[in-house]
């Protein structure tokens, strides 16, 4: 256990705590429900089955599928992402007998996105435009839009910086990218807003959404999720539409007798067995989400905001005030390196923060706080003001001590 003074103002990076009630349904998963979901037809099979169906049927309707089967089950957004990516880019290669294809993707990207484009591009199977964010981490739709061409098969969009906080305008891609590029998909990666604010995949034209599972829907690690719209894995199984390819080859429980993989979803995309404990413990926290854990977190960001705007020496990266972003603060003071930084809040005041790149060495570059980075600090449902202060004041006794 952290001692009673520690303070973790981390969420960004994984939720810490978890509501009660997801160690609890964890628990009991393993006293009672934990068969192999889907393989098998008995009772501790089909109560594993029931966990994992509920837990899909959960995700769909937070994000507004069409249907629970085209949410697939992944270990985590990385997972998510890299079967949207290889499995969209096979797929087209494919098609077009092996023409490389043009992706377009932003400045705020995380690593998971950024590095399997540059590791696609290095294959030679793509090549790619990189939009960037102006100096509040913002990517307006226009310029996504303007970098698309006839090549294109996918645009690439963080709904929310992971380092910043700063909401993208999804929508306005999505719908603009129907309009003008009807070929090309859209891959929204949703790790830091699903759980945080409203996503709905139809609205937005969302053709493929990668969730975590770990971070804003406050479940375990280990557990994530992807969209798979209809423009992406067309329901006509005859080879008539469009089939993102499968990335992971294997069992899936589903009666297919030979060696093809299943053609429906979400068996197509899901071999192996699931993460039955952890899905129990994902739907244990969409189900017992805290009352008002949003609005909590805004107020929290509030306080931080105007607390690090008032200390000399403090400077904040990317928008300047609440509006528009998740519960991410991100900031440097004047003479310290910020790995120092968070090293001393973590040594000498037991407070974590989140200091360097994190995993989004492109935002940096655009914001100018490359090579070092900068201090992330990011509160949760449990954060409570007076650590906000604590953590303030600590901030104050460091900036004065310079
Ligand atoms: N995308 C973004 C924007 C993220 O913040 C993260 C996690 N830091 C990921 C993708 C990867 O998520 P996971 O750790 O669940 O694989």
């Amino acid at each position: 256990m952290p001692k009673p003074s520690f303070i973790y103002l981390d969420n960004a990076a994984t939720s810490w705590p978890k509501p009660p009630a997801v160690a609890d349904a964890m628990a009991r998963f393993l006293a009672e429900s934990a068969g192999n979901a889907g393989r098998g037809g008995h009772s501790l099979a089909r109560a594993a089955s029931a966990v994992i169906d509920k837990a899909r049927a959960a995700i769909a309707k937070l994000i507004n599928a069409e249907r629970p089967e085209r949410v697939v089950l992944t270990h985590g957004c990385t997972d998510s992402i890299n079967l949207a990516l290889h499995g969209w880019i096979t797929a087209c290669r494919h098609k077009s007998g092996g023409a490389k294809s043009h992706v377009v993707f932003s400045s705020v990207e995380h690593n998971a996105v950024g590095r399997t484009i540059h590791l696609l591009e290095l294959e030679g199977a793509i090549d790619s435009t990189t939009v960037k964010c102006d100096s509040e981490g913002f990517v307006p739709a226009e310029a996504v839009l303007a970098a698309c061409n006839e090549r294109t098969v996918l645009v690439c969009l963080s709904n929310a910086s992971n380092a910043c906080g700063t909401i993208q305008p999804v929508g306005d891609v999505g719908r603009g990218l129907r309009a003008r590029s009807p070929d090309a998909l859209f891959m929204v990666d949703g790790a830091q807003t699903v759980g945080h604010i409203n996503v709905d995949v139809q609205r937005d034209c969302i053709d493929l959404l990668t969730i975590a599972g770990h971070k804003g829907l406050l479940g375990p690690t280990g557990t994530g999720a992807i969209y798979v719209g209809p423009r992406a894995f067309s329901d006509d199984c005859n080879g008539g539409g469009a089939r993102l390819h499968c990335m992971r080859s294997g069992g899936t429980g589903a009666r297919v007798p030979g060696l093809d993989m299943p053609t429906e979803l979400p068996d197509a995309l899901e071999a192996g067995t699931a993460n039955g404990v952890g899905f129990a413990g994902l739907l244990a926290a969409i189900e017992h989400r805290p009352h008002g854990a949003s609005e909590h977190e805004t107020a929290r960001i509030r306080e931080l905001i105007d607390g690090l705007r008032s200390i000399p020496g403090i400077r904040i990266h990317g928008r300047q005030t609440a509006d528009g972003r998740t519960p991410v603060v991100m900031f440097n003071l004047e003479g310290f390196a910020p790995r120092d930084l968070g090293g001393l809040l973590d040594g000498e005041f037991d407070i974590a923060v989140r200091a360097g790149l994190h995993c989004a060495p492109l935002l940096h570059q655009s914001l100018g706080t490359a090579p070092d980075g900068a201090v992330r600090v990011s509160p949760g449902f449990a954060t409570k003001p007076e650590e906000v202060a604590r953590f303030l004041d600590a901030m104050s006794r460091i900036a004065r001590a310079r």
